[in-house]
């Protein structure tokens, strides 16, 4: 590796080992990197698997491309002797910002394991130049800015493959870039990420603003722009053709140079479709198969036996439906082909809940992919009986055969060898190195549950992750935290369901109980880090007040000695890995039925937090796993909450009428303290919704989240008990590798 190292320095900077600048190291060890995966063996097969999908929130790729190949202790040894920190050399690399949240997490995590089991199967998805935004606080509030990560060296290699991608009057060139997929001691599987040749970021303007009307020149420049007008929601219907088209053209070509024929697609090729975004590659696929001549019932055929549908949400408002005057407007190939998937349907079945056509002449993309898909699954136990029992259950009675669930995993490569080194190297050190191939042996750790030394270390290993954090944000925010206090961490993007407003309820229930002279044993750091979309006003509200808090308690010079609250600017990838080894308490409260499985909860519970949660998502597979006595688990059941919904019986006027400490707590969002330091009528609106709407049931469980949290932060001092479950958690985490989940799609869907 040295010699290489300096070989590429020298040809690329006339520089050394010794005489380089950071930034050269990273780019050296970067191109060192993506040679040795360009030697790595490729995977081949009869059945390739392409993993479609809008977004893929890889984070940085260095330091889990080192370790997956088993390069991360050599190149850590060796920048150490010549004095560079490997750490520091990962902070000269941009994350690439093209994900939202878990949906594209978890769509990395997949490739990597993927890529570890040794399967054949690649990603696709677009390269958003300026992913996602980046945030900023300005005045206490969310400031968007662009987030290039494209530089001149990076991780992605240009195929020089070009596709044709046709609209109503134009046509744009599809560009393929690649990056590697190296698996942990596996193969290696490439993400394909489609772009536009004629994009150009210079038509964007104060902040993240462009003419929503270039497409030329403004498709691949960021991920999901604002939809809250037509033409952000027209360039989405843009955007997801171009990602599904030229996939679709690379499909067919590959088949063929792979040495098949296209009449039998569903032989060797599976298409698994994340969420409804890149539904339209089902009668662009149809589209372009009949155009080389295979009939429309077979083409219907092969591809509704090649394409398979992961629903992530059953929130209305996620579920998307286009007006066919878009698809008129932007595709119009495709329309006399969604027309005939949907008088096939209405053929089959009189259920007009079914058909894909509805009488406002608006395409239900999700009843594309059902009827003509051949598996269907939901991504948490719960979440799958509910789609199951309600949201789809006439697609259920239709297709009971095509429905299975996929409990969600993370890779413990990224989420436990790389983010917590010191933490997986000790468990190494007490059970061997099984674990990190076979995720379950974790379990035998439980032999160390009442062992004194393994305790005590597991307390260490965390209060070294505290120290670490602490460093990071005085480095970064100039935030002071105290390494002694209570970690209490909520981290996802910010959105009603998951009920950062009633955390935020609850750090106003602590100030006025520690105003009234109730010190709290141990000192409380409350951090949540979350993005808004730029266009959810009520969420960026919910932000305002988090920073307006947090202003008022760090200028109480009586309250901040024991509570501390921190909004993390610009939450991501990276700043998860330095957040979640750190934690003590990991928030888990959205309302019961709407987080359909949550990915960050597993990520806590591996780096051993405990969770504070509703019995939602994937927490209620977690409760499961370590016992109800290892998870502080609250709040109304998903049935009482979907009886609430259909009676149309909650109220949370009611509740904040009936019960006076509630009301407090609530009229605190617009006391003259908070409206002083913040902005009246943002403070003002989230007071209305909340007392007026509350459509995700803040108030519903604030008594007893209050409740469960108090107690959780009395038990915290029971030190010994504490790390007792903390290792518990460890230890059961193993189910949520995605290793097991991919095996699973495997077995049941893909037959890789
Ligand atoms: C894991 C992850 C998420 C998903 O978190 P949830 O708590 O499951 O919503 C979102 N963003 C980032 C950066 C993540 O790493």
């Amino acid at each position: 590796m040295e010699q290489q190292l300096q070989a590429i320095l020298k040809n690329q900077f006339n520089k050394t080992l010794e005489t380089a600048e950071k930034s050269e190291i990273y780019q050296a060890l970067m191109l060192f990197t993506k040679h040795k995966m360009q030697d790595m063996p490729k995977n081949t097969g009869e059945r390739k698997l392409y993993y479609v999908s809008a977004e893929f929130l890889i984070g940085k790729l260095l330091s889990n491309n080192l370790i997956n190949l088993g390069l991360f202790d050599e190149a850590k040894e060796l920048l150490n002797h010549y004095g560079y920190d490997l750490t520091e050399i990962e902070d000269e690399e941009l994350e690439p910002s093209l994900g939202n949240g878990g949906l594209g997490r978890l769509a990395a995590c997949f490739l990597d394991s993927i890529a570890t089991l040794n399967l054949c199967g690649d990603g696709a998805g677009l390269n958003y130049h300026d992913g996602l935004f980046y945030q900023k606080f300005y005045d206490k509030k969310q400031s968007e800015q662009k987030n290039p990560w494209i530089t001149e060296k990076s991780w992605l290699t240009d195929t020089g493959l070009r596709f044709k991608v046709p609209f109503a009057d134009f046509e744009l060139e599809a560009i393929m870039y690649d990056i590697d997929v190296p698996g942990y001691n596996g193969t290696c599987n490439k993400l394909h990420l489609f772009d536009v040749a004629t994009v150009d970021e210079n038509i964007i303007h104060d902040g993240i603003n462009f003419d929503k009307t270039d497409i030329k020149h403004n498709l691949t420049l960021f991920l999901y722009p604002d939809d809250s007008d037509e033409a952000g929601r027209l360039l989405r219907v843009y955007q997801q053709y171009f990602l599904v088209s030229s996939t679709a053209q690379l499909i067919l070509q590959d088949t063929k140079q792979r040495g098949y024929d296209i009449k039998d697609l569903s032989k060797h090729v599976v298409i698994q479709i994340n969420d409804t975004h890149p539904t339209m590659i089902i009668p662009e696929l149809i589209r372009l198969m009949t155009a080389q001549g295979i009939s429309i019932d077979d083409a219907i055929e092969q591809v509704s036996k090649t394409c398979a549908y992961t629903n992530h949400t059953i929130l209305a408002e996620a579920l998307e439906k286009w007006p066919m005057s878009f698809m008129r407007k932007a595709v119009p190939q495709l329309v006399p082909i969604i027309e005939e998937l949907d008088r096939r349907v209405k053929e089959k079945t009189s259920d007009t809940r079914t058909w894909i056509l509805d009488n406002e002449d608006r395409v239900h993309m999700a009843h594309i992919d059902i009827h003509y898909g051949y598996s269907v699954n939901g991504v948490a136990a719960l979440h799958t009986e509910i789609l199951k029992s309600s949201e789809l259950k006439p697609f259920y009675d239709l297709y009971p055969e095509k429905f299975n669930n996929k409990t969600n995993g993370i890779t413990f490569r990224r989420w436990l060898l790389h983010c917590n080194n010191e933490l997986a190297s000790y468990i190494e050190s007490l059970i061997g190195s099984e674990f990190k191939k076979d995720a379950t042996k974790l379990e035998k750790l439980l032999e160390y549950k009442d062992n004194q030394q393994v305790l005590d270390k597991l307390c260490e290993i965390k209060k070294n992750n505290k120290t670490k954090l602490a460093d990071f944000l005085m480095h970064t925010q100039n935030i002071n935290i105290d390494t002694n206090s209570i970690f209490d961490i909520q981290i996802k993007r910010l959105h009603e369901y998951k009920r950062q407003q009633m955390n935020a309820l609850y750090a106003v229930y602590k100030y006025l109980d520690i105003k009234s002279g109730n010190i709290p044993k141990r000192p409380i750091t409350m951090i949540f880090g979350a993005k808004a979309a730029p266009a959810y006003t009520i969420a960026k509200d919910i932000i305002h007040f988090i920073l307006c808090l947090s202003e008022l308690i760090k200028n109480d010079n009586y309250v901040n000695k024991y509570l501390n609250i921190v909004m993390v600017e610009n939450y991501n990838v990276t700043k998860a890995a330095k957040l979640i080894p750190a934690c003590d308490i990991s928030e888990q409260i959205s309302l019961a039925s709407k987080e359909a499985s949550g990915t960050g909860n597993m990520k806590f519970m591996l780096n051993g937090a405990l969770t504070l949660g509703t019995r939602d998502g994937a927490n209620v597979e977690i409760a499961e796993l370590v016992g109800d006595e290892n998870i502080y688990s609250f709040g109304k059941s998903s049935d009482e909450v979907i009886k609430l919904y259909d009676e149309h019986s909650y109220s949370s006027a009611a509740i904040y009428e009936s019960d006076e400490k509630i009301a407090e707590l609530v009229d605190f969002i617009v006391d003259k303290k908070l409206i002083r330091i913040g902005d009246p009528v943002c403070l003002g609106r989230l007071y209305k919704e909340i007392v007026g709407k509350d459509w995700f049931m803040t108030l519903l469980d604030l008594k007893e989240y209050i409740e469960v949290k108090e107690k959780m932060l009395a038990d915290y001092e029971d030190r010994n008990t504490w790390a007792k479950k903390s290792l518990i958690n460890i230890a059961k985490a193993g189910f949520f590798s995605s290793d097991r989940t991919i095996e699973e799609y495997n077995n049941d869907i893909w037959h890789l």
